[in-house]
């Protein structure tokens, strides 16, 4: 110590003077200019003091904050009251949260701790700590929105699976547990959320159980992360009831713990097997039939061709699938075919229709074709299903019948008609010489002549029409005359029969003479035969519009509804008590809807049992009659 310097001395307290000055510079200066943030409100909240670390935190210049209202940099300026009140009681705040705003408008997330300077018991200013946690808040936030973000995508995944009526399971090894979803042990059968490792096989079907087993046991010996997937059945499985399932996973492989844990799904699969077997079976049906058996999509284009096709067309599916059948038509039937395409785009079906086709070697066949459309689950039409036929020898065979029976009626005619007319001389005779007897054989001789006669113009036409070789040629005919040629021709097979006409005698009709004279002599030879009783037979016409209707009414038997639509096909003979000892060969009917296709018109029939049948067609008439 200098001498002039001893405690309590001028010198020594100029010293401790400076001393304690430099202190409070240097104090002054590293709060000034330290890292943390501090400034300091009066008690009107304005800013009267900041350090440079507050500026740099907000960006504002010494004059922005300084002087200005503290509530104008808080987005809540609210919580300015309850900090002042909280200051004002003399206590000391520690990280209040709060929001200031910036410069640059940007948000600074901070927590304020405060104190306030009083004195003599009045506040002079609060003395704020600024601790920025802006970073800390946004990391967080970010950790929510991921959090969002994965809780979204795990709701979206599980109703993905809900969807898809797929199973999950999750089988911890270290727990020796497999965690169950619902649609898992709605597929198991199950109740429990957990199942138990050992209890895996009791689950499969007794028969799947050695594979399923082999396949748990291998799972336990990988060393890496691994997927696998089999399919077995269930032990839910009966005879008539298989359940199947696949049961898909993945292993995971840690190389501190080893193999902890298998995650998977389990899928019922039942029905797509049912439609496998299904499928299975259809594809065999369509391979061992020896119908040829066709898909083809809505533009024509060939899609399924099996064994038999390949057989009957001698095209192999190779060549046919992806093309266009087009080469099979013959090229004066290509309008039918289009015609048929588009009938069958509308939804229609065709049975049995019978047409020609060609083959690779040129050769024409007959064949029968069914075809429908395919359609989609929702009933949409998206292709054609083909079934042909071939029946050329069932053709040749008929051809070959119809020759036999045209060429055996030809040689039946001419007799017959030579019997006819020496009958007719014969009965000419006896009726000249009053011989009753001999008059009476007579007639009947011409009456079953007739008959016969009819009868093989029926034979005729039938082979005629078989071989499509009817014809006939359109004239005006007088109704009535026709009618009275018809009445008297029949007049031997009459006996309590009353024939009556209801017609106009004006109506002249465009057909053909012979051809209607045998559609009107066999509805009323039926009427007349199916008509035991007797009764009136009406031969009557209306005029409808620019046509007339043309009916023949008894009073017969009457027809079933059933029978009446099977009518007109060959051959059919109503099967009844009433109509077995009527002689006929269900030819009649058949030959008059056929005679009236050729004259554009089509036989329709009313009937009732026990009290009578019309049968009735509409005909064109000369523009005269149709006044
Ligand atoms: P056929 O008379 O030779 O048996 P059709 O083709 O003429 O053959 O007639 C077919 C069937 O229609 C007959 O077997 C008969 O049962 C029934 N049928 C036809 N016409 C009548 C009618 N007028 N009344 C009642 N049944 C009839």
């Amino acid at each position: 110590m200098e001498p002039n310097q001893t405690p309590g001395s001028i010198a020594t307290l100029e010293k401790e003077n400076e001393e304690l000055k430099d202190r409070v510079a240097q104090l002054t200066d590293f709060i000034e200019h330290g890292a943390v943030p501090l400034h300091w409100v009066n008690a009107d909240g304005i800013i009267i003091w900041a350090n440079q670390a507050e500026l740099d935190l907000l960006g504002y210049d010494r004059h922005e904050y300084l002087g200005k209202s503290i509530t104008d940099f808080h987005q809540d300026p609210t919580i300015i009251h309850e900090l002042f009140k909280r200051l004002l009681d003399h206590e000391t705040l520690s990280d209040y949260p709060a929001t200031l705003i910036c410069k640059d408008g940007s948000l600074k997330y901070v927590v304020i701790s405060s104190n306030g300077l009083f004195k003599d018991g009045e506040f002079i200013h609060s003395r704020c700590f600024t601790k920025d946690i802006t970073a800390l808040v946004r990391e967080e936030e970010r950790r929510n929105h991921l959090m969002q973000l994965l809780k979204k995508s795990e709701e979206r995944l599980r109703l993905a699976i809900e969807a898809t009526a797929l199973g999950t399971w999750d089988w911890v090894l270290e727990e020796g547990k497999i965690y169950l979803s619902t649609e898992t042990k709605k597929i198991l059968d199950l109740e429990d959320d957990i199942l138990y490792p050992d209890h895996i096989l009791a689950l499969v079907h007794p028969d799947d159980r050695g594979e399923v087993s082999l396949k748990i046991e291998g799972l336990q010996h990988h060393i890496s992360d691994r997927s696998f997937d089999f399919i077995c059945r269930t032990k839910k499985s009966k005879l008539n009831n298989t359940c199947w399932i696949k049961v898909q996973g993945l292993i995971h492989f840690d190389p501190d713990q080893g193999l902890h844990r298998i995650i998977g799904s389990i899928l019922d699969i039942t029905d797509l097997k049912v439609a496998e077997t299904t499928n299975a079976e259809l594809v065999a049906i369509v391979n061992c039939s020896n119908d040829a058996i066709i898909a083809k999509s809505l533009d024509g284009t060939i899609t399924s061709w099996n064994h038999a096709a390949e057989e009957v067309f001698g095209y192999s599916a190779a060549e046919m699938i992806g093309h266009s059948t087009e080469k099979l038509v013959p090229e004066n039937l290509k309008d039918q075919e289009n015609d048929l395409l588009q009938r069958l785009r509308t939804g229609e079906s065709l049975k049995h229709f019978e047409t020609k086709r060609r083959t690779k070697s040129g050769k024409l066949l007959d064949v029968s074709l069914t075809i429908s459309p395919i359609r989609d689950e929702r009933g949409n039409i998206f292709g054609i299903s083909k079934i042909a036929r071939d029946i050329t020898d069932k053709k040749l065979e008929e051809r070959r019948k119809n020759d036999f029976i045209s060429m055996v009626s030809h040689e039946l005619k001419t007799p017959l008609t030579s019997v006819l007319l020496f009958t007719q001389v014969l009965k000419q005779k006896f009726n000249e010489s009053s011989d009753d007897v001999g008059l009476q054989i007579t007639a009947k001789i011409e009456n079953q002549t007739k008959k016969m006669t009819s009868l093989i113009r029926d034979f005729l036409s039938l082979a005629r029409i078989e071989e499509g070789k009817l014809q006939v040629v359109i004239e005006p005919i007088s109704l009535l005359t026709l009618f009275e040629e018809i009445k008297n021709e029949a007049e031997l097979l009459i006996n309590k029969h009353h024939i009556k006409f209801a017609c106009d005698s004006n109506i002249t009709i465009l057909a053909d003479r012979d051809k209607m004279g045998q559609v009107l002599m066999n509805l009323l030879s039926n009427a007349i035969k199916y008509s035991p009783d007797g009764g009136t037979i009406t031969l009557g016409c209306e005029k409808f519009g620019e046509k007339i209707r043309l009916y023949v009414q008894d009073e017969g038997i009457g027809i079933d509804l059933a029978d009446q639509k099977k009518l007109f096909n060959r051959f059919y003979r109503v099967d009844s008590e009433q109509t077995n000892h009527i002689a006929g060969f269900g030819i009649g009917l058949y030959i008059v809807s056929e005679i009236l296709l050729y004259h554009h018109s089509t036989i329709e029939v009313e009937s009732e049992k026990g009290v009578g049948t019309t049968f009735y067609f509409f005909l064109d008439v000369t523009p005269e009659s149709q006044r």
